[in-house]
């Protein structure tokens, strides 16, 4: 068990609401935050990416309250998930509302917090490890190297958020790596985007799919095959996507790891 006083861990207040961040799924990711959390909880609000055996770690009795699609049905509007986080605090309850990643990126925790903070209900956010990290570290690509980049782009390839060409050829012009959540439904447009904006179609691109979890997957491929190679292998949501020359260090890394593999069979 966590030593809280030592640790000087914040009290988990009944009334109170605490947006936490599950991670990408390998449970040996959470903070020790999260877990003196998921230990105190009377209700968990959950959304689809957060992994069973992290749920499997809530206080035993604790309400597991799911906020996300079910079955093929919509998954309960934004107005509906904050109003709900409400009521449960203002019944007394210690609620944690429990988001994939960290609760900030594109996890809509923004929206979840103007509500808490307007209806008067005081709240925590905790940090998780967000999909596009953790995708990196496992794949063995570096987020910055020196000599290859300064800077690293976050963005989204959701169609809801769909933007004009001018936008990815923006991005494009920067010059840096693009790592895209929500990239493999539209990857094939935007690849198109990335290349009519600059980029050179052998631009090195990587997609990770369902990463740090038993069924992870790596695919490395160009700017201007990705898409296809992606739809041939059959790979599915969760993915990350990452566009530029850092991909290219993991391809080093594995040359090395082979040469020395091979220099000490001899
Ligand atoms: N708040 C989350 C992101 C939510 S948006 C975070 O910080 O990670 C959902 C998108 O996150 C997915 O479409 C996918 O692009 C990415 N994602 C989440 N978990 C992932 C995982 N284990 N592997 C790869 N991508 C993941």
């Amino acid at each position: 068990m966590i030593d809280s006083a030592r640790l000087q861990l914040p009290e988990f207040v009944p009334g109170s609401v605490w947006l936490v961040g599950a991670g990408p799924g390998d449970p040996g990711l959470l903070s020790v935050l999260a877990l003196h959390a998921l230990g105190q909880a009377d209700c968990v609000v959950y959304d689809a990416l957060v992994d069973r055996r992290i749920l499997a770690l809530a206080r035993p009795g604790a309400a597991l309250d799911y906020a996300g699609k079910r079955g093929g049905r919509p998954s309960p509007s934004q107005p509906d998930i904050s109003a709900r986080l409400i009521a449960l605090a203002q019944e007394g309850k210690r609620v944690l509302r429990l988001k994939g990643g960290d609760p900030y990126m594109f996890g809509r925790a923004g929206e979840e917090t103007l509500a808490l903070a307007a209806a008067g209900v005081p709240f925590r956010v905790i940090s998780g490890v967000t999909a596009a990290l953790a995708a990196l570290a496992a794949a063995a690509i570096p987020a910055t190297m020196r000599g290859v980049n300064r800077s690293i782009i976050f963005t989204t390839g959701q169609s809801a958020e769909a933007r004009e060409a001018d936008d990815w050829a923006a991005l494009a012009r920067t010059g840096q790596p693009l790592v895209i959540y929500m990239a493999l439904h539209n990857l094939g447009s935007i690849a198109a985007a990335l290349i009519a904006g600059g980029l050179s179609s052998e631009t090195p691109a990587a997609l990770i799919v369902s990463a740090t979890r038993a069924d992870q997957e790596v695919l490395v491929s160009t700017l201007a095959r990705i898409a296809q190679e992606a739809q041939a292998h059959g790979l599915e949501p969760p993915a990350i996507a990452v566009v530029g020359e850092i991909v290219a260090e993991r391809q080093r890394l594995r040359a090395m790891l082979q040469l020395v593999a091979a220099e000490s069979s001899m």
